[in-house]
């Protein structure tokens, strides 16, 4: 590993009593409150002309963040819970371009001004799915439209596995600063029982062009909870992952969902490792991970030392959003392209999942909104409330209440407090570090919206 990580000593694992409270709380469903309300709240009152509205009304000397959603790949992952469409043909990748050019003109003719841009990211599916010369046409349209501030973080998520020797360079021609890279296990037996197969080699290539193109900031996602996945395969991998000296690592729980995302049929739910055995492939990719030196972001990041991140949630800074956390402090973050989620400081937005009807919005004319939800104040203060207890995994509720104008709600966090899992000292609440998965849980005490058991969302570990 690098010099500049520090060795910090590893959480400690020392009580059953640890195990067993995770373990009891582990299966309980939350949301993962990458926005408040969460996305199975907005409805389609939240129209073209509501969102119109509130592009114009942005303060227009305030940089605001742009996320670009590219919703193709080349083969699908089994596991894979994002929108995406797998696709061996160039024609519906190419025929993508035009309708996202489209909508980067249509919203920027909606803003007050021709506005900043601090954070830059493409996402999807694949971005780098794109050729250079889509790429080029979309960088191009984007500083015709938008000023994208020296300094802006350009962050591109990519496939290891399709990384040719061009690529790099066209990304860091455009200024790409970092990229984000889908490792989730380097085990060959899970890798085929999830449709994908990547070595540690291609892997290593994939970051060794990156670096050599001059992209230094590298994040890397793995997963446990995976088919045939063992604690003895989640170490190997985390530490193959170490090898490769990312910055930060993002540590997802599978969640299999089946009713919801046809293709992970195709996991047989008996190759799946139980509670226990998922909570137990954590914490050994936790410990690899913090002995490594990496420090613990959030409920399921790690960031080196010296990383942005970490020192965003140092300085009590860091953010959430549908990306998951992130040191991007705009308040505003623009989503283009099908299905992608935007916020602004009235409320949050979504554009049709389908490619077709995206496109078909545009060529009336229209901002291809889907649904959205207008944000009340008291929403905007619960928000503020579990946004800290998601990235911070404390809150100061006086604090946020005197910031809102608005009373500390009364919740009832006893069972958590009980269990040891959230402190109470005066009006300040503490997730215990052992207990970070199960933010989720304290943050949903103060969720109006949520009711029953909240089995849409994820397991908690
Ligand atoms: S490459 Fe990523 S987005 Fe594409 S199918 Fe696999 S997991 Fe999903």
């Amino acid at each position: 590993m690098s010099k500049v990580i520090e060795f910090r000593p590893a959480p400690s694992r020392d009580s059953g009593h640890r195990r067993e409270t995770l373990l009891r709380f582990a299966a309980r469903h939350s949301p993962r409150y990458t926005s408040y309300p969460t996305a199975p709240h907005f409805h389609d009152g939240v129209t073209g002309e509501t969102v119109a509205g509130w592009l114009e009304a942005l303060p227009p000397n305030e940089a605001v963040s742009l996320y670009l959603h590219i919703p193709y790949c080349h083969t699908l992952c089994w596991y894979c819970g994002c929108n995406t469409t797998a696709t061996q043909k160039r024609a519906p990748i190419a025929a993508y371009v035009d309708p996202l050019l489209a909508e980067i003109d249509r919203i920027a003719d909606r803003l007050p001004a021709r506005m900043r841009v601090s954070h830059l990211a493409f996402g999807g599916g694949t971005p780098t799915i794109l050729s250079e010369r889509d790429l080029d046409r979309i960088m191009a349209r984007l500083h015709a439209r938008f000023d994208l501030e020296a300094g802006a973080e350009i962050s591109i998520e990519i496939d290891p596995r399709e990384f040719d020797t061009t690529l790099a360079p066209a990304l860091a021609a455009h200024g790409v600063t970092r990229a984000s890279t889908g490792i989730q296990t380097f085990d060959l037996k899970t890798q085929r029982a999830i449709n994908r197969i990547q070595s540690l080699d291609i892997t290593r290539r994939a970051f060794d062009r990156l670096r050599e193109a001059g992209i230094a900031d590298i994040n890397a996602d793995v997963l446990y909870g995976l088919p045939h996945q063992t604690c003895e395969s989640s170490e190997a991998t985390a530490k193959d992952v170490l090898s490769l000296e990312p910055s930060r690592l993002a540590v997802f729980g599978y969640a299999h969902v089946p009713h919801m995302k046809a293709h992970q049929r195709l996991i047989p739910d008996k190759t799946l490792p139980g509670p226990a055995e998922r909570l137990d492939q954590a914490d050994v990719m936790d410990d690899v991970f913090c002995t490594a030196g990496f420090e613990r972001v959030g409920i399921d990041h790690y960031a080196r030392v010296d990383d942005a991140m970490a020192l965003a949630s140092r300085a009590g800074t860091l953010r959430r959003n549908f990306q998951g956390y992130t040191t991007d402090r705009a308040e505003t973050l623009i989503g283009i392209g099908a299905s992608s989620i935007s916020r602004t400081p009235s409320g949050y937005v979504q554009n049709h999942t389908g490619v077709r009807m995206w496109r078909d919005s545009l060529d009336k004319g229209e901002l291809p909104v889907a649904r959205g939800v207008a944000l009340s104040a008291e929403d905007r203060y619960r928000g503020a409330i579990i946004e800290q207890l998601m990235t911070q995994l404390s809150v100061d509720l006086d604090a946020v209440s005197q910031i809102h104008a608005r009373p500390v709600p009364d919740v009832d966090l006893s069972e958590l407090e009980a269990a040891g899992i959230v402190t109470r000292t005066g009006s300040h609440l503490a997730i215990h570090p052992d207990y970070r998965p199960l933010a989720r849980l304290a943050a949903a005490a103060f969720d109006t919206y949520l009711t029953g058991s909240g089995a849409r969302h994820s397991v908690s570990v």
